[in-house]
């Protein structure tokens, strides 16, 4: 390892936190202080965090974090990375790590959640015919990468799963259901919640997209495109097999792609998917809309 070397970290873990609103408040001290940067949020069912840092800055934190008989198991994710992935630090309080629109208290994946996968056995699961896998992330996540055959959630935020579960999945309740997201926090509750709403057999990626990419026997085989991560990078790259395919597509042209840009027009910040080609033409707008509205502006 470099001693330069820089690192990103996510985790969770829900546990019950007493006094939640103080501890983010000390926490935001401590990382200020350690110089570590990123997003935090600290509620009283758990933590759930991503930062960047260098090597020693990330081992200190997640040793000091350990300390803690609290998050004395918490699993870190750890990426390799050139700088710092995020501009500043942010440590916050709130009422829930995800949110889901349903009786929270009767969502808590220490009491309910759906059978967690390894990476090996979801990959296994993944090639059964009789299965159906649910991406647990935002449409627009889904859009730059997902799982071959996954189902694609019609959503723009965690919250909106409930009423879509309801209004799209009703078929699939006897049929053994894999979810999968990011590291492994929403499906911890999206799971829990297909079982509220009476699936039978559901499942759950550990770990994550992230984690399955990392694993040395299935190199994140299955998954095609890049997974969306909420820091600088956009995203990280999983499949490290010859299978390693774009399923993004441009938004103005719609050639392959997988660069997510920011509109240019400062009143809409819209990121889509753009090609090179098409960013020079449009000039990192999303739309005509927003190009002509940026010069009325002056
Ligand atoms: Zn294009
Ligand atoms: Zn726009």
């Amino acid at each position: 390892m470099e001693p330069n070397q820089y690192r990103v970290l996510l985790f969770y873990k829900y546990v019950s936190v007493p006094n939640a609103e103080e501890f983010a408040r000390e926490h935001l001290a401590y990382c200020k202080e350690l110089g570590v940067k990123g997003r935090i949020l600290v509620a009283s069912e758990g933590i759930n965090g991503t930062l960047s840092g260098t090597f020693e800055q990330t081992e200190q934190y997640m040793r000091d974090l350990r300390a803690n008989p609290l998050f004395a198991d918490t699993v870190f994710k750890i990426d390799e990375n050139e700088g710092h992935a995020f501009k500043k630090i942010f440590v916050r309080y709130k009422q829930e790590l995800v949110t889901l629109r349903f009786d929270e208290e009767e969502l808590d994946p220490n009491v309910i959640s759906g059978t967690r996968l390894k990476p090996k056995d979801f990959y296994e699961l993944l090639q059964r015919e009789d299965v159906v896998v649910l991406d647990g992330r935002n449409g627009y996540e889904y859009d730059l990468g997902h799982f071959r055959g996954a189902i694609r959630p019609d959503v723009d935020s965690f919250r909106e799963f409930p009423e879509w579960i309801r209004s799209n999945m009703n078929e699939f309740k006897d049929k053994p259901v894999l979810t999968y997201c990011t590291g492994g926090i929403r499906c911890e509750k999206l799971s829990g919640l297909l079982l509220k709403e009476g699936f039978r057999e559901v499942y759950q990626l550990d770990g994550g997209i992230v984690t399955y990419g990392k694993d040395e026997d299935v190199k994140g085989r299955l998954f095609d495109g890049k997974c969306y991560v909420f820091d600088e990078r956009i995203s990280v790259k999983i499949n490290h097999t010859e299978e390693d395919v774009v399923v993004g597509r441009c938004r103005h042209c719609g050639k392959p792609s997988d660069r997510y840009i920011n509109c240019a027009d400062d009143t809409c910040h819209l990121q889509h998917i753009c090609c090179e080609e098409c960013d020079s033409e449009h000039n990192g707008y999303c739309s005509e809309k927003c190009a002509v509205h940026d010069q009325m502006a002056g």
